[in-house]
């Protein structure tokens, strides 16, 4: 495609919903949305019928697992922005628990520019907090913050920073920049071998139970340390209603705390567990359906502050085996829009003008990246999305290298009909547009940072 053709294009949403339920007209131009209204003219655009399809700002993911370096049969930056545009995502914040661990500058560097080369989506490095996720030293915080990726988000996710000086030591470090510490809050000494949710049918199964005391105690003591310190801490995947308990007592404190849910622990509860099918095996555990109801109850209060998906991918032979040798974790990009619709906008706990902000704007506030507007003169990082729609979800969805999706053969609402990032299409008519004519859209633009 040459230079000329992509500048020159200009396509005419007509008639969308907007989150509030409002329709217009949104006119995507030279990467911005160019006019936002009733009535535009469609003169030399390319329209595109949106009538009855909701159109929100480009989903923002605080949590994903893109794999690379390291671990590239899972996942690549490639391929995982990929399955985050099947998904309606126009920003992800990439994990560092790769190989190399993103404990330096460079290795965050590597991670942004793969993701700039891509063109699928922003990929927003986040930075390890200790050297090589060992938990004895802190990484080089201070120099990913000042790289060019701008790291601001640290994390050891799946492990927990677990020493309270170091932790104390991070929170206090990161207060310079505006950073924030995204902690895996699972005390490792209470889950040792850990395989399941602990409770009767964790008895029942014979499977060594994960205690809902691990999660919180850890959540109880970095809020404190985080309110200590004058600090900010966020809570990745909370699991549990005691979690929820503890985040929302922080917060009636005053304590700078903000907390995630996934879309599979608003959807999914431990009786998945009782057929040992792997599919189900994630860290942190699925837990009982009181929890299920807790944390929906959570996200429409507000305790819970956004819903990221901790997308997971692992190569099929460290799934397809037995519960116990299996790896933990799901794919959830692709997927996320229609799971949370699911489970809270289905049952009447959230609105779109909800979802826009725990899935787009809050995100990216916690983030600190630019949110997503739906305004004149704003980037073009949409999502167009047909709530009317419904399907059996299988392979075909799955747009990333992995399959280890807990929703194959589930049927679930929505379907994801278009993606813009940064005005150019990623997603068009429910198809993932190829690699080859992104990566040349994203290069026209003349992309970077
Ligand atoms: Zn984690
Ligand atoms: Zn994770």
């Amino acid at each position: 495609m040459s230079e000329r053709t992509t500048t020159a294009e200009r396509r005419l949403l007509r008639g969308a919903r907007l989150p509030d339920g409002t329709a217009a007209d949104v006119l995507v131009a030279d990467g911005v949305i160019a006019g936002l209204g009733t009535g535009l003219s469609a003169a030399d655009a390319t329209v595109i019928d949106a009538e009855g399809l909701l159109l929100m700002p480009g989903l923002v993911d605080l949590h994903t697992h893109l794999r690379e370096p390291g671990f590239e049969q899972s996942e690549t930056v490639l391929s995982g922005t990929r399955a985050a545009a099947a998904g309606g995502y126009t920003t992800v914040f990439a994990m560092a628990n790769t190989s190399p661990v993103a404990d330096t500058a460079g290795v965050v560097e590597q991670v942004l520019r793969l993701g700039e080369t891509a063109g699928y989506a922003t990929v927003q490095p986040i930075g390890a907090v200790t050297v090589g996720l060992e938990g004895r030293q802190l990484a080089e915080l201070g120099a990913m913050a000042a790289s060019r990726a701008r790291v601001r988000v640290f994390s050891d996710d799946g492990r927990c920073v677990s020493d309270p000086l170091l932790m104390r030591r991070a929170l206090e470090y990161v207060k310079a920049f505006g950073g924030v510490i995204a902690q895996h809050s699972q005390d490792p000494r209470l889950t040792e071998d850990a395989q399941m949710n602990e409770g009767a049918l964790s008895g029942e199964l014979g499977l060594a139970g994960w205690p809902a005391v691990a999660e919180e105690s850890i959540i109880a003591r970095d809020a404190l340390l985080a309110e200590h310190v004058g600090s900010r801490l966020h809570v990745c995947h909370l699991s549990t209603a005691g979690s929820v308990d503890v985040v929302r007592w922080a917060k009636a404190r005053g304590i700078a705390v903000t907390a995630e849910v996934t879309p599979h622990h608003l959807l999914l509860d431990e009786e998945l567990v009782v057929g040992y099918d792997a599919r189900y095996k994630v860290n942190p555990p699925l837990r009982r359906r009181e929890d299920v109801l807790a944390l929906r109850e959570a996200l429409a209060d507000g305790t819970i502050d956004i819903v990221a998906t901790d997308h997971a991918p692992h190569a099929a032979e460290a799934k397809d085996c037995e519960w116990a040798a299996a790896a933990f974790g799901m794919v959830g990009l692709e997927s996320a829009l229609s799971v949370v619709h699911a489970a809270v906008v289905e049952q009447g706990l959230l609105d779109w003008t909800d979802v826009a902000r725990v899935m787009s704007v809050a995100p990216a506030r916690i983030g600190g990246v630019a949110a997503p507007e739906l305004r004149e003169g704003a980037p073009a990082d949409l999502t167009l999305y047909d709530p009317a729609a419904s399907r059996v979800f299988d392979t075909g969805e799955l747009a990333g290298k992995s399959r280890n999706s807990p929703y194959l053969g589930m049927t679930l609402p929505g379907r994801i009909v278009a993606t813009f990032h940064a005005g150019c299409p990623t997603v068009l008519d429910g198809e993932v547009l190829a690699e080859e004519e992104v990566a040349a859209r994203t290069a026209a633009r003349g992309e970077g940072r």
